[in-house]
């Protein structure tokens, strides 16, 4: 018969130290690991990570649950006898806050809104809750975080007690439960009832706050992610600093960030439209200038200062000029660029020059017959790779031109 473990934090998940013997030792999961007969650690269940934490000052990994034992797998192999382990009390006692604080909020959905919970898992930075739900209001979530809170400020007792499966028809649970045989009743005072065999906080006041931060639509159902007490403390710093820094940045109260900040980028946007207008008709006067101090039809350049829109812009301005063919380098910050362009009335197709100038700057690319675009890691053979686009092109239709 396989040795069960007796969980001291479902009596007591104030507990931290405790002194067990080693009942069984094997390897797990490629881990050396150790069943003992009594443990405050909480194995990996129920949508909760298990408790972190040492046995005779070995790290433990990961504790796991097998049917009734408990594996702890350890860092190393220790001897067989007694032991004596202690639990991570800050890990434990922020799962009890998130813990604690689902039941709460799965209740307070359940009261407001007649939604039932789907999953609860709980995550190293927040947890969440699926619920079968298909719409909620902003209006709706607020006013379940405001019941939530009210059941934290009333400092109700939270109680565990075990009710035979044959009585258990008697406590109104939110839930059926999943286990048979004895069940493990945890109760919110007058609020909720779930079976559970999680940890939890003694009243709801050590939860403190409940926050839902936001939600998302997963397989026709809404998922919440929340976080409690410490860690929402440390959400509400982080997120107050940011305002408190935005509002010194731009001079005006936290309440009018948020117009400001619209402001801002609906301006940014107009600038922009208007920056693209000035670029094209700075692209056309251009393009103007040289064409008509050209003395060949074939323009060949290497730009350093215009960015690669520039002078796409710029070369597209040229072109529509009839008989001119465009090949322009462009040296970017890591990459060289090749931009070359014809006139549509002209009988050449650049996509031809593709594979014959790739390869000088390492680079890849294509196009429209009229224009072709090749990116390159080697930006210091534009000028190569542009000279061999003149010969090809000089070739093919130069007679003409
Ligand atoms: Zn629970």
């Amino acid at each position: 018969m396989k040795q069960e473990t007796k969980r001291l934090y479902l009596e007591n998940p104030y507990q931290v130290e405790f002194e067990a013997r080693v009942a069984d030792k094997m390897i797990w999961e490629k881990k050396p690991a150790l069943i003992l007969d009594q443990t405050c650690f909480y194995p990996e269940s129920g949508g909760q990570p298990s408790d972190k934490g040492s046995i005779n000052e070995v790290e433990v990994l990961k504790v796991l649950e097998d049917e009734a034992r408990i594996i702890h797998l350890v860092a190393e192999d220790m001897p067989a006898g007694k032991v004596a382990g202690k639990i991570d009390w800050k890990t434990r006692f922020d799962h009890m806050q998130q813990h604690s604080g689902q039941h709460i909020l799965s209740q307070s959905f359940h009261e407001l809104l007649a939604a039932e919970t789907l999953a609860f898992h709980l995550g190293e930075s927040f947890s969440t809750l699926e619920m079968d739900l298909r719409k909620i209001s902003e209006d709706e979530i607020e006013q379940i975080e405001r019941r939530a809170n009210e059941i934290v400020y009333e400092d109700r007792e939270i109680k565990c007690y075990f009710v035979p499966e044959e009585k258990i028809e008697s406590v109104p649970l939110r839930r059926p439960p999943k286990k048979k045989g004895l069940i493990r009743v945890v109760e919110v005072s007058d609020f909720d009832f779930s079976a559970c065999g999680g940890t939890h906080v003694r009243r709801t006041g050590e939860i403190g706050l409940i926050k839902i931060l936001r939600l998302e639509r997963i397989r026709n159902n809404i998922r919440f992610e929340f976080i409690c007490g410490a860690r929402a403390l440390e959400d509400y710093l982080r997120k107050s600093r940011i305002v408190r820094e935005l509002s010194t940045r731009f001079t005006v109260s936290e309440e009018e960030v948020l117009n400001t900040v619209e402001k801002l980028s609906s301006d940014l946007k107009s600038q922009r439209r208007a920056g693209k207008k000035l670029q094209e008709k700075i692209a056309q006067y251009e393009a103007q200038e040289i064409t008509q101090d050209a003395k060949e039809k074939i323009i060949k350049e290497v730009f350093v200062d215009k960015t690669l829109e520039e002078a796409r812009y710029l070369a597209l301005n040229i072109i529509k000029k009839g008989d001119f063919v465009v090949l322009f380098g462009q040296e970017g910050e890591e990459r060289g660029h090749l931009i070359l362009a014809c006139s549509e009335n002209l009988d050449i197709d650049m996509r031809e020059l593709v594979p014959l100038v790739s390869p000088l700057i390492k680079g890849k690319g294509g196009g429209r017959p009229s224009l072709v675009e090749v990116a390159g890691e080697e930006k210091e053979n534009l000028n190569q790779a542009l000279n061999k686009a003149f010969e090809f092109v000089k070739k093919k239709i130069g007679p003409n031109l």
